[in-house]
C-alpha cells in the first residue's frame, strides 16, 4: 500500500497514463440530481477514445440499471455492467456464507429489500440470522430496536458500506455507516462492513473491465473510503475535489490530487 504524505496536485488527468477509469459516483460525477462540472465532457470523451470505464459506488438505494439509466441521463453512456454498487458485493457475500432462505432483518429500502428476497432470502422482523443494513431514510427507533434484538439474538451485523456521511443537493446527510453504527453501538458489536474501502468492489470492477489494477485510476471523493479501497486494491488513487471536502483527520494519504474533472 503506497501512502505518500505529500499528494501531487495535478492540472489534469492528462498528466496521467492509464487505459481504464474506475469512478465513484455520487460527488464524482453527481451531487444528488445534477451533474458535476467537467464530469460529463470527460465521461464522454473517454467513451468517444474506447476508454474502458466503470462505476463503484457505495449507494445501495438502488439497482445497477437505476444507476446506468440516472449516468445517461446526464449524458454519459453507461449500461448497467458498468455500475458495480456496495449492494451487489454484499448480496454475494451473505449468498457465500448462508443458505438460501436465511431469514434476515433488513434496513433499506424497498428496491434494496427486493433485491435482497431475489437472493434467495426471507425478510424477517424476528430471529433473523443477520441484520442488513442499508442507507434507509425512513430509518426509526422502532427498526433500531428490531435490529438490536436480533444481534442481541445472535444475528450478524452487516452494513453495505461504512460511509458516515454523503453529500446532497442542499449540504449532507448521515449515510448507512452512521445507521449500522447506531445499531453496533447499542449491541455492543462491530458492523461488517462490505461496501469501500473494502478492496472486493474495486476487484469485481476491474474484472467488468478485463483491467489489471496497474493500468487503471480510481476517482474518489473520501479518502477513507474510495481512496483506501483503491489502495488495497494497487490501484492509483485520484482525489477529486468536487464532493466531500478532504479529511483532515483522516490517516489516509492521497497519491494524486485533482480539482475538478
Ligand atoms: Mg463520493
Amino acid at each position: 500500500m503506497t501512502q505518500p504524505h505529500n499528494p501531487t496536485r495535478l492540472q489534469s488527468l492528462d498528466e496521467l497514463e492509464f487505459s481504464a477509469v474506475l469512478s465513484d459516483l455520487d460527488g464524482i460525477v453527481y451531487r444528488g440530481d445534477d451533474a458535476i462540472a467537467g464530469a460529463v465532457a470527460r465521461f464522454r470523451s473517454w467513451h468517444d477514445q474506447g476508454l474502458p470505464y466503470c462505476f463503484i459506488t457505495n449507494n445501495a438505494e438502488k439497482s445497477a440499471d437505476d444507476f446506468a439509466s440516472k449516468i445517461i441521463g446526464l449524458g454519459i453512456p453507461c449500461t448497467p455492467h458498468q455500475v458495480v454498487s456496495a449492494a451487489e458485493v454484499t448480496l454475494a457475500y451473505v449468498s457465500a456464507r448462508y443458505a438460501p432462505g436465511t431469514p434476515v432483518y433488513v434496513v433499506g429500502t424497498p428496491s434494496f429489500k427486493n433485491r435482497v428476497e431475489a437472493a434467495g432470502f426471507v425478510l424477517a422482523s424476528t430471529a433473523a440470522q443477520v441484520v442488513l443494513v442499508a442507507l434507509d431514510r425512513q430509518f426509526d427507533y422502532s427498526m433500531m430496536k428490531a435490529a438490536l434484538r436480533n444481534v442481541l439474538g445472535g444475528a450478524e451485523l452487516i452494513g453495505t458500506n461504512p460511509d458516515l456521511i454523503r453529500p446532497v443537493d442542499d449540504g449532507f446527510e448521515p449515510g448507512a455507516g452512521a445507521i449500522a453504527h447506531s445499531i453496533a453501538t447499542a449491541a455492543g458489536v462491530s458492523p461488517k462492513f462490505i461496501g469501500k474501502p473494502s478492496p472486493d468492489i474495486i476487484h469485481l470492477a476491474m474484472e467488468r473491465l478485463g483491467v489489471q489494477a496497474q493500468s487503471a485510476i480510481m476517482l474518489g471523493d473520501q479518502l477513507d473510503t474510495d481512496i483506501l479501497a483503491a489502495q488495497r486494491a494497487g490501484v492509483r488513487g485520484v482525489f477529486v475535489e468536487t464532493g466531500v471536502p478532504i479529511n483532515p483527520r483522516s490517516a489516509v494519504k492521497t497519491e494524486y490530487l485533482l480539482q475538478q474533472l
